[in-house]
């Protein structure tokens, strides 16, 4: 239970001074508050034998107002030192879990969630962060103060006295340890339900449009009344054993009174004890109820802190799933990208993802990859990209396996347009210099006109400083396309990656969005993953993914011209349908029309 202040032992040193301050401080003041009990018994001896002079109450006062002071400066300063070391360690905690976070790749995420995250980013600190602080204080006051009491009890009144009154001392301890484990199974079961819990919320607020549109609101409502009531059971059961702390111990203590009081007044009667030692024995015996309580808060408190700091560790324990090598190559410019035999398995998939790819790419040329989805053109650019621990075979650059390359490097290189991309609750010119932070605002806005962002600028109320994102004005699926694609060219990065990056984007739009590529790029190499294959017909290299595998390959003209090819008939399909249709605007933003239905809906 303690070892959670073991654990935090790093913390402790590096705040070596605070904490001198606090602890001696709390200490020192363990022998200043015994003080008055004496004097007020030694007031009413002195009274009762009636050698109370002036001279010696005024001395005695004194003294007290003395105590008292120096309780006041003494008292102000461990508790501000105390507490604002439980800040500062929230503060530090928080900043390791954020830096870790930031720190894993796409394996990290897939196996926790969210809201779990969340939990333990907040809830799990703070329980961490009152042990160091209300923790350290109901550890020295259970332990040392109580201890000074006792000593002063059996030395200034009566030792016997002392010792019965505190027979009911090792019951507390015994009953209060069993609590102790109870809670600390307790509530690591009601800190996990918390994370369910939070993680349900936010898969709700993020998915509330389609909730709305699939008018699952009672259904979705059933299910987070699961949860909370799992949650509420949870914390009533770490509850119930948390109020037996206080009557218990209140108990006990209610039974060292009767002892002291019933034997206590023998002994006066039997004059072995004065008036004034039998006041100050009782007084004594009040004071001692705090740290007893604090035995009971202790080890409750310890044992949260404990099993929050498991949670805390565990998250930040967690290994770079990857991590660079220990003995990186600089490579200047890369000149050539080699898939040699790639074979390659998500953590969590129990088939390969994708099998055998041997695919070899020069600096300057422009590869398409095609397929159905699910076929793997995603899993083969996120090989380029470093985010899972290898497979079989390489991926090498200018000879070198990828996972040579220092990160820092192979980021610097590439420019990647996910699919569904992430715009930030900022300016849209902030997310557009995501990718380049000292761009001015001319290349912000010659950057999305590449994207063909033009005519939506002009629509937007600020233009470039119109705030998007979650908290900004709603942009279709198709326009956030389109500023991730001008985020990534404003990088003008060596390798572009766009990974179905138009694919809300109508034809039309994306093949003049295509033939500004194509000029910008001229000398550097681009990726281009894709369902519509007119989009890939002046790549290159084509390349057909079916399950994993390469099933066609060739330049477009190669496959248009090869019967039977799937490249080909998948072509002459698309085009067919285009020219019937005409050009139509963003047909595929489905996401713009459930917004609409969303909206409809709002009250
Ligand atoms: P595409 O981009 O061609 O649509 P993907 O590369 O996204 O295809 O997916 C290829 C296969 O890998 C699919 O079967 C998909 O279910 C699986 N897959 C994709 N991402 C993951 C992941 N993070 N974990 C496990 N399996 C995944």
């Amino acid at each position: 239970m303690f070892s959670v202040l073991a654990k935090l032992g790093w913390f402790f040193r590096t705040h070596w001074v605070r904490y001198t301050i606090a602890i001696g401080f709390l200490f020192i003041l363990n022998f200043v508050e015994i003080i008055p009990p004496k004097l007020i018994g030694d007031a009413i001896d002195a009274m009762s034998q009636g050698t109370l002079t002036p001279g010696r109450l005024a001395a005695m006062l004194g003294l007290y107002a003395l105590v008292i002071l120096v309780s006041y400066t003494m008292g102000f300063t461990w508790s501000y030192q105390l507490y604002g070391g439980s800040r500062l360690l929230e503060r530090t905690l928080r900043h390791r879990l954020m830096r870790h976070f930031l720190d894993m790749s796409p394996p990290f995420f897939e196996r926790n969630r969210t809201g779990d995250l969340m939990a333990r980013a907040t809830n799990d600190v703070l329980a961490v962060s009152q042990t160091v602080g209300f923790g350290m204080l109901t550890l020295i006051d259970s332990t040392t103060f109580s201890a000074t009491i006792l000593v002063t009890m059996a030395v200034w009144t009566h030792w016997k006295l002392t010792l019965l009154s505190l027979l009911p001392l090792p019951v507390i301890a015994a009953l209060v340890t069993q609590y102790g484990k109870v809670v600390h199974r307790r509530f690591t079961e009601a800190q996990d339900a918390f994370g369910d819990m939070n993680d349900q919320v936010l898969e709700t607020v993020s998915g509330m449009r389609v909730l709305r549109a699939f008018a699952q609101e009672q259904a979705e409502q059933e299910r987070f009344e699961r949860v909370n009531e799992a949650v509420y059971r949870r914390n009533v059961a770490v509850a119930r054993v948390e109020a037996l702390f206080d009557p218990t111990i209140k108990l006990l203590v209610g039974a060292s009174y009767l002892i002291g009081l019933g034997y206590g007044a023998y002994l006066v009667f039997r004059s072995e004890l004065t008036l004034g030692q039998l006041t100050a024995f009782n007084v004594y015996l009040g004071m001692l109820i705090w740290p007893m309580l604090a035995i009971g808060e202790l080890i409750n408190i310890m044992q949260r802190g404990n099993a929050s700091l498991d949670r805390v560790q565990e998250t930040l324990s967690h290994p770079q799933d990857v991590r660079d090598a220990d003995d990186p190559v600089e490579i200047a410019v890369p000149e050539e990208i080699v898939f040699d035999h790639v074979t390659f398995r998500y953590p969590s998939s129990s088939v390969d993802n994708l099998k055998d790819v041997t695919l070899s790419v020069r600096r300057g040329q422009t590869i398409g990859i095609v397929g159905r989805t699910g076929s793997g053109k995603t899993t083969l650019l996120r090989q380029l990209l470093r985010e899972y621990p290898p497979g079989q075979g390489a991926v090498r650059i200018n000879g070198v396996p990828l996972t040579r390359i220092p990160f820092e490097r192979l980021r610097a290189w590439m420019g990647y347009v996910p699919q569904e991309p992430t715009l930030f609750s900022r300016p849209l010119a902030d997310n557009v210099r995501f990718g380049a932070p000292d761009a001015s605002r001319e290349a912000v806005i010659a950057a999305l006109e590449m994207a063909g962002f033009r005519e939506d600028l002009a629509a937007l109320p600020d233009g470039i400083d119109t705030m998007v994102g979650e908290r900004g004005v709603t942009l279709s699926g198709g326009q956030k396309q389109r500023i991730a694609l001008a985020r990534a060219l404003i990088r003008q990065p060596e390798i572009l990656i766009l990974d179905d990056a138009l694919s809300a984007v109508d034809a039309r739009t994306e093949a003049r969005i295509l033939a500004n590529i194509r000029k910008l790029r001229r000398g550097r190499t681009t990726f281009i993953a894709t369902h519509r294959m007119p989009a890939v017909e002046h790549a290159d290299w084509v390349v057909v993914l079916e399950d994993g595998r390469m099933v066609e390959q060739g330049t477009p003209q190669q496959l248009l011209g090869r019967p039977g090819s799937w490249f080909r008939e998948q072509y002459h399909r698309q085009q067919a349908e285009q020219s019937e249709s005409g050009p139509a605007d963003e047909p595929e933003d489905v996401d713009g029309g459930v917004r609409d239905e969303a909206r409809d809906g709002e009250p």
